[in-house]
């Protein structure tokens, strides 16, 4: 395999421009990320500041109502309320470490956008955040607390004005001024090094979980997790990926369907192409045009997928399925009474694909869902929900 490929995804596929900061990063994170003092510093990080180890709980209500035992990946307990934390703050000490003085990144509903803006702040970074017009007026609370976090947050007017808009400026503003910025990517994509990057720092999700279950005599059977980017399914999936017997699930949203053009299922149905400096399965039209997508969740509304999941996909090391958007709703609703968690609306796709995947089930198994975050940001969309609209 070569080494900035996952099977045939991945790649650089950036201007010449690009390349003198992708290797000088891929240098810094392959220094950094094996020095102890980093690690260290890293670890007492995630622990006293995010809240790590998050915990792994056990779901009695859920399992008697689905018949196996269902554990929760608890990453919606972290500060500022999902992975993406883990990630922003990982990348954020690196830069710190490699001298740069500013920082940038792209976000959609503002979840990435939040986590980066509170990395800054707390290392004492500048920050600069790109974000699509349309989602600045969506979002205008995440738009109010990442200014009130010291960041400065551009809106994005061109094309849909959303997610992919954002990634495109932002990526331009870095190659523009690549040798002072460092951007921190939100997910397991873009140009290598910043798929293995990202998945390497949300892994430590993946590292707890296994040591957690060992701890309470437990094997997984299933590994559940929504795929947007794919970060928080790479950060849970990483370390089992070599343990054959557990089986690792991807949730796509199929919005209000596959057979309609409002989803966001990039590997049930799209094809190979290059978005964001990367080769991996993206929704396109025949000339190639990346698709406008639909999801109820900001968070997974995105026509690409990190190259990691299109080689797991490809190689079926891994299974990719998808959840529209009123399974996704029926599910959250149900966490929130039987257990007394309200979940992110990205997490409950994870969390609906039990209902499908529970009854086909001969044996008694452990499922793992990973609770990716909170939903509290997500309080105005449950409340407005009608089933058949389209969002985004
Ligand atoms: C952003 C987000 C996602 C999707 O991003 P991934 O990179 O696929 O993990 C999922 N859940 C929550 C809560 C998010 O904020």
């Amino acid at each position: 395999m070569k080494k900035a490929y996952y099977g045939n995804y991945g790649g650089q596929f950036l201007p010449e421009s690009a390349m003198f900061a992708l290797n000088e990063l891929e240098n810094a994170f392959l220094k950094f990320s094996k020095q102890k003092e980093f690690k260290a510093e890293l670890k007492k990080l995630l622990k006293t500041y995010v809240g790590r180890p998050t915990p792994l709980y056990f779901a009695k209500n859920l399992s008697r109502i689905y018949g196996h035992e269902i554990y929760l990946k608890r990453e919606d307990l972290n500060h500022t309320g999902a992975h993406k934390i883990n990630n922003a703050l990982s990348q954020a000490l690196l830069a710190k470490k490699m001298g740069k003085k500013k920082i940038i990144a792209e976000t959609g509903a503002g979840q990435h956008g939040l986590a980066t803006a509170t990395a800054a702040a707390l290392l004492g970074l500048e920050c600069e955040i790109y974000m699509g017009a349309t989602d600045v007026q969506r979002q205008a609370l995440n738009v109010y607390k990442m200014q009130l976090l010291g960041a400065k947050v551009n809106a994005i007017e061109s094309g849909l004005k959303t997610l992919k808009e954002a990634t495109t400026a932002a990526i331009q503003a870095w190659v523009n001024d690549i040798e002072k910025l460092f951007y921190v990517v939100g997910s397991v994509v873009g140009p290598y090094p910043y798929p293995m990057m990202v998945a390497h720092f949300q892994s430590v999700i993946g590292k707890e979980c296994k040591a957690q279950l060992k701890k309470l005599g437990k094997k997984p059977n299933y590994i559940l997790a929504a795929v947007g980017g794919g970060s928080n399914a790479a950060g849970i999936f990483e370390p089992f990926i070599k343990d054959k017997e557990v089986k690792l699930i991807g949730i796509e949203a199929a919005g209000l369907g596959l057979s309609t053009p409002y989803h966001a299922a990039t590997l049930s149905k799209g094809r190979t192409g290059i978005i964001h400096g990367m080769k991996t399965k993206v929704l396109q039209d025949d000339l190639g045009n990346i698709l406008p997508v639909h999801s109820i969740s900001a968070g997974l509304d995105y026509p690409g997928i990190g190259p990691l999941h299109a080689h797991l996909f490809e190689s079926k090391r891994a299974n990719y399925e998808a959840i529209s958007d009123d399974e996704c709703m029926r599910a959250l609703k149900l966490l929130c009474k039987e257990e007394g968690i309200i979940p992110a609306i990205e997490s409950s796709h994870a969390l609906a694909f039990l209902e499908k995947l529970c009854p086909k089930l001969k044996k008694k198994s452990v499922i793992v869902v990973n609770l990716s975050g909170r939903g509290d940001k997500d309080m105005q969309t449950i409340r407005e929900y009608k089933k058949g609209t389209i969002y985004g």
